[in-house]
């Protein structure tokens, strides 16, 4: 391979940490490759609308803003590869990105995977996953309407999605282990005023159950008394955390206790060359506004790093 096939820059993951990295990076005529293995634009393609981005009074609707992030990096020449990234060798100065189909070679890196919802891990579940299981409200609420679904979780993620779901349902149950809500006071509030949605505390999930024709039914245990109760529902979303897309990392890339890279305020990783953007990080905000914000660091250290190697 010749000296300039190998990319200043490649970037995995196309979501708004990625293009905001790939807007950067290509503005400063960095030789760059985004990698995305799915449709560009990351979890922004699993809801529907986006109303706490700045710049938008009304709010965008969530495809509409991942083409726009998409087409203001292509406009300055980012390039781009729709392939899995399943391995990389960073042993060297420049590095190898391995996809499903080749490699390519790369003088530094950015990780900005994101990361995917938590499974309960309870029987009936992985079964039951299209028939009534769901991890996304905006994707499959629609098919619950004048049903009754549950959701199980208390941040804001899952209060958030209980509302939404009260579109389409006739009546939303949140399942929560705790007393109360970790959601944010304002969203809390909307939950419980709004007349379709009922709580039930200090409890868990401990079967979801159903046959071919879907879910009908969860199997629920109360932590403080013990006692089991069967919850029938023909829907349940899921909404109990994060976890974040490193498989394909070497392990000695440092993480956090619960697997998201740590980087320091520039978005370097724990080996040099290698940044972390977005969601796959280890910090307490995941939002698009934190994500692009990290890209942008992202790319502009990484510049750096190129030019104190030159
Ligand atoms: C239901 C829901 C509602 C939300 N609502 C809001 C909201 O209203 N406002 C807000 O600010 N935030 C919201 N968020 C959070 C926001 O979407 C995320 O914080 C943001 O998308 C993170 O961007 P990211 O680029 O870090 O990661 P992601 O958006 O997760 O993108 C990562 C990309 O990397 C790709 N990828 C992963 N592994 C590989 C691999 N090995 N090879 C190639 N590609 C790979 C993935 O396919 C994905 O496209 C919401 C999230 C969810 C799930």
């Amino acid at each position: 391979m010749s000296a300039d096939e190998v990319y200043d820059l490649v970037i995995v993951g196309g979501g708004p940490a990625g293009f905001t990295a790939g807007l950067y990076a290509a503005r400063s005529r960095l030789k760059t490759l985004l990698v995305e293995r799915l449709g560009f634009g990351g979890q922004l393609l699993t809801y529907e609308k986006v109303d706490n981005y700045p710049g938008f009074p009304e709010g965008i609707s969530a495809f509409a803003l991942t083409e726009l992030f998409s087409a203001q990096a292509f406009r300055f020449g980012l390039e781009s590869r729709n392939a899995e990234v399943n391995g990389l060798d960073l042993t060297n100065s420049v590095k190898t990105v391995h996809l499903a189909d080749g490699q390519v070679q790369a003088r530094t890196l950015i990780v900005a995977t994101g990361c995917a919802p938590n499974k309960l891990g309870v029987p009936g579940e992985a079964e039951l996953i299209g028939r009534g299981v769901s991890y996304c409200a905006v994707c499959d609420g629609p098919f619950f309407r004048d049903q009754d679904v549950a959701v199980i979780g208390g941040g804001d993620t899952a209060i958030e999605e209980a509302i939404y779901l009260t579109k389409f349902a006739r009546k939303v149950i949140v399942i929560h282990r705790r007393d109360s809500l970790r959601a944010v006071r304002v969203v809390q509030e909307q939950a419980f005023h709004n007349e379709k949605i009922q709580f039930r505390w200090n409890t868990l999930v401990t079967e979801i159950r159903g046959d071919q024709q879907g879910v009908d039914g969860a199997l629920l245990k109360d932590v403080e008394t013990q006692k089991t109760e069967h919850l029938p529902v023909s829907g349940v979303f899921v909404f109990v955390g994060m976890r974040p897309n490193t498989g394909f990392l070497p392990a000695d890339l440092e993480r956090d206790k619960a697997g998201f890279l740590v980087t320091d305020q520039e978005m370097a990783c724990s080996l040099p060359g290698v940044f972390a953007a977005g969601d796959v990080r280890s910090k307490n905000l995941r939002q698009i506004a934190t994500a692009v914000g990290d890209g942008a660091t992202a790319a502009y250290n990484a510049e750096r790093y190129l030019e104190a190697q030159a």
